[in-house]
């Protein structure tokens, strides 16, 4: 129902339509993400040809993208808190050029997938990573992001964000320790040390 108020006689939406609304487009979303998004760079196992001049540009491009990737803020469960330890000064995410966790998807060009996705939240994910500049990549940590987990039969619970965003590096672990995760670090800047220009 829309109620017409005050003197902008601007339209009032009841809290049932907007979640009416909220429903409808969660469910748009869960239809079209039944299946895996292959991951975009399999192309990084094939053999490359490339020109020494294109080579030596990808060197230099890749080592600058390897050691400035900023991750976006964003948790969603107990991952979360093994990701900020992981930021902290004992372990010291900044070695890997990464201690500046941006809060705006603008300024950010990795997300850590930390914690359990519920349907609800999916859509906000997928709108993050959408705003997020390219080139982009995202690590799934945890059980939960990567398949779903424990929960992974909940109507609730997306099994893996691998549905709603292609991911670049799969951490396991319920939770995965600080370690693990600076190890899934490794194995993404040696993904990104074979991306190429000639590929953009
Ligand atoms: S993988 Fe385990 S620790 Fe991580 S969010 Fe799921 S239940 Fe929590």
């Amino acid at each position: 129902m829309e109620i017409e108020s005050g003197q902008n006689m601007l339209p009032v939406y009841s809290p049932a339509e907007l979640d009416r609304d909220e429903g409808k487009a969660i469910e748009a979303l869960r239809a079209r993400s039944q299946q895996p998004i292959p991951d975009p760079d399999r192309w990084l196992e094939e053999e490359l040809e490339r020109s020494i001049l294109t080579a030596k540009l990808d060197t230099l491009l890749n080592w600058g993208r390897r050691w400035s990737c900023w991750p976006v803020n964003f948790g969603l469960a107990c991952c979360a808190m093994e990701m900020i330890a992981a930021a902290a000064l004992r372990f010291d995410i900044s070695r890997f050029g990464m201690e500046l966790f941006r809060a705006s998807p603008r300024q950010a060009d990795l997300m850590i997938v930390s914690g359990t996705l519920t349907w609800k939240m999916a859509p906000a994910l997928k709108m993050i990573y959408d705003q997020m500049a390219e080139p982009k990549w995202v690590v799934a940590m945890g059980s939960c992001a990567i398949s779903g987990g424990p929960f992974a039969d909940s109507y609730s619970v997306v099994p893996g964000v691998n549905r709603i965003v292609p991911v670049d590096v799969y951490v396991p672990g319920c939770p995965p320790r600080p370690e693990s995760l600076y190890y899934g670090l490794i194995m993404l800047h040696e993904k990104i040390s074979q991306d190429s220009i000639a590929r953009s």
